[in-house]
């Protein structure tokens, strides 16, 4: 029996990179997984690896028409909702002073829109299906501030702090749902891969221990993910987990 049997989980952003890695990781544990994606080719091929118990549906997380039809069909088919993972992300490589309002504003309607809405229309649906664990993808970035990406690092604070707000007012509201937040620090996916100018390379990091200071992989944070999202960690909500090799507490 997998860790996540009989619950239905919903991935943002799944279709790359520490997305695609959480819908694996919960599909392995027994997840009933909704891989959701803007770029809907890439959430299929995503759930086409997985296989049955995977399904792909486009979902441009800034949309709140799409949310509120996404869990309309995850209701009809699966008949609930367990877990939330607000993963979808972009980055932006700009200080404060090279920052637009027009980009602030995109940034700011996928990274706190996004994780917005996708709390907001899942809480009733988790109410009706006895609970529910929502894991908001922060980054360390909200914790340290990155003058270089300024609107990404603005939005996950966001993040960091709409993820309390929520773990506070369910328990104040007897809801059985918690709500945490993951930071984590530099891991090798296709974002890293842009936001330090060498976009395509591929992933060449084998799995197990990483040498201190080099990126993690996308399966040390879909590990975090699976016991976030299981009941392993009843007692955690309102929590910011911090995944980033010890780069936060360094000198
Ligand atoms: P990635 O670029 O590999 O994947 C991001 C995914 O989000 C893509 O599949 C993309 O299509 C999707 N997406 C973009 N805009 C969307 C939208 N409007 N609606 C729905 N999906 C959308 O990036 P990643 O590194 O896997 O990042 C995943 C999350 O983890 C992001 O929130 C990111 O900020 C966060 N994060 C990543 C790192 C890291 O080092 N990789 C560190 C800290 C936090």
């Amino acid at each position: 029996m997998g860790r996540l049997e009989g619950k239905v989980a919903l991935v943002t952003g799944g279709g790359s990179g520490l997305g695609a890695a959480d819908c694996e990781a919960l599909a392995a544990e027994g997840a009933k997984v909704v891989v959701t994606d803007v770029n809907l080719a890439a959430a299929q091929a995503v759930a086409d690896r997985i296989g049955a118990n995977a399904i792909a549906l486009a979902l441009d997380v800034a949309s709140e028409e799409q949310w509120i039809a996404t869990y309309a069909a995850i209701e009809a088919k699966f008949g609930g909702l367990h877990v939330l993972v607000n993963n979808a992300g972009v980055v932006l490589n700009a200080d404060v002073e090279d920052t637009g309002l027009d980009k602030f504003r995109w940034v700011n309607s996928i990274m706190i829109d996004g994780v917005f809405l996708g709390m907001k229309h899942a809480i009733p649906l988790m109410n009706k299906s006895g609970g529910g664990s929502i894991i908001n993808m922060s980054s360390v970035g909200a914790l340290l501030g990155y003058p270089i990406y300024f609107a990404y690092s603005a939005a996950k604070g966001a993040v960091r702090s709409m993820t309390k707000s929520v773990a506070v007012m369910a328990q104040v509201k007897g809801y059985k749902i918690r709500c945490n937040s993951v930071h984590p620090g530099a891991i090798e996916t296709p974002m890293v891969q842009q936001a330090e100018g060498r976009p395509g390379q591929v992933n060449q990091i084998p799995d197990g221990v990483l040498p201190h200071g080099s990126a993690g992989h996308p399966k040390d944070v879909a590990a975090l993910v699976v016991f976030l999202a299981s009941d392993e960690s009843r007692y955690i909500t309102g929590a910011e987990l911090v995944i980033d090799n010890g780069l936060t507490i360094r000198p």
